[in-house]
């Protein structure tokens, strides 16, 4: 038999909970979405606790556990995630935080927050940002702006260590004065770095001729950097190597993006593709037909993030239109009728009510060789009729490179 490629594309939190006020349906029960109800009558139904049953996951530690990657060992904070997805290279000793920019106020030499997020104003962030690369004793500090009021620094050097707390004070109020998490000699040292580099941060930004520009178009200043979610990326075995594929990421957001360049995807560049509920899902679609039609790539992952957004801003509306409007773009993926193993499902459940992930299983369906069930729309409570029964999101991969003659015999 031929090997197939797989297709696995997951729309982020798209799973819900039934809504009192919308008859007792969720999204994906009230949206129309035909395409969707193909894939499910014509496929394989279940439904799959991302990580485990009731586990509540992100959207990191669910993409590492739907690529069959243990998240309790190979997740170490979403630092090292952010900074891989906003495409900064890290080597396995590399601290990596997410930072924001803030507005601060420095009062007889110490700092306060007066805005978190510097007043959301993109204006000059990145050559801001450009301006935070520079040493701390023997230690290399590398800043990246990366989208909104959002940056990633990784400090590179010997003995550093990720048990740091954040500099991020998480409210408005005097800066925090990082601390080291253990009794290590590395820890305190790199507390100790990264208060220097806050400050020295705050010296260069603060006299940076852009914060007169910023104040001239009624903006706060961005003169300093907070920074959280210490963490280091360890050694991650390579997708290829463990499954015998070379894979591509299709995908808006940086935190999926950094996750999949930290297992060994390839990361596509979608034009348009921006992460939010304004993505140019089409153009994913495209880059995805492409991929199959293409001799690179025999796993493609696509992560469509605008269904989760919408879900945490509580819009039960907003979410059904999202779903009608992926499975418009559908449409030409399965027209293609490319001999592939697709496969559609979400990440996580994200309640619109609740406007928060919850540990709710998520429907799920393949398209290809398989044994079709009695299922013929695609949703939370439909899927559980399927012939997949419930499965695990670390089974997820297995059953699908199996579908695609991919899998490996255990025993003789
Ligand atoms: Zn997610
Ligand atoms: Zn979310």
């Amino acid at each position: 038999m031929q090997q197939k490629k797989i297709v696995l594309l997951i729309c982020d939190g798209m799973a819900d909970r039934p809504d009192k006020e919308h008859n007792n349906k969720t999204p994906l029960e009230v949206a129309n979405k035909p395409n969707m109800d193909k894939i499910a009558k014509e496929g394989i139904c279940g439904l799959m606790n991302p990580i485990g049953y009731g586990i509540p996951p992100g959207s990191d530690t669910a993409h590492l556990a739907l690529l069959s990657y243990d998240p309790y060992k190979y997740y170490t904070g979403r630092g090292p995630f952010e900074a891989l997805g906003a495409g900064l290279n890290l080597g396995k000793d590399d601290i990596a935080f997410r930072c924001n920019f803030a507005t601060a106020e420095k009062k007889n030499d110490k700092l306060f927050i007066t805005d978190r997020r510097a007043g959301r104003g993109e204006f000059g962030l990145e050559k801001l940002g450009d301006m935070l690369n520079f040493q701390i004793e023997d230690v290399k500090a590398i800043f990246k702006t990366s989208s909104g009021h959002r940056g990633v620094l990784v400090l590179r050097g010997k003995n550093l260590s990720e048990k740091i707390s954040d500099s991020d004070p998480h409210s408005e109020g005097e800066i925090k004065n990082v601390v080291p998490l253990d009794n290590t000699n590395s820890s305190k040292r790199t507390a100790e770095i990264l208060n220097k580099f806050t400050r020295k941060a705050y010296e260069i930004l603060n006299n940076s001729e852009i914060q007169k520009e910023r104040l001239n178009k009624g903006m706060p200043p961005a003169n300093i950097v907070l920074a959280r979610g210490a963490g280091k990326i360890g050694e991650i075995p390579k997708f290829n190597e463990k499954y015998g594929m070379n894979g591509v990421c299709i995908a808006g957001v940086n935190l999926v993006k950094g996750i999949s360049r930290a297992v060994g995807l390839d990361v596509a560049e979608i034009n348009g593709a921006t992460g939010h509920k304004d993505s140019n899902i089409g153009s994913k679609i495209d880059a995805c037909i492409k991929e199959l039609k293409g001799d690179k790539h025999d796993f493609i992952l696509i992560n469509i993030k605008g269904t989760d957004e919408i879900s945490h801003d509580g819009d039960f509306k907003g979410k059904v239109e999202m779903i009608e409007r992926i499975d418009t773009v559908l449409a030409k993926l399965l027209e293609e009728d490319l001999d592939a193993t697709i496969a559609l499902t979400a990440d996580h459940t994200t309640s619109v009510t609740v406007r928060e992930h919850s540990g709710d299983p998520v429907p799920v369906a393949i398209l290809g060789d398989v044994r079709t069930d009695e299922v013929y729309k695609f949703s939370e409570r439909e899927c559980a009729k399927g012939g997949l029964g419930v499965i695990k999101g670390s089974d997820l991969l297995n059953i699908l490179m199996d579908l695609s003659e991919r899998g490996k015999k255990f025993g003789a």
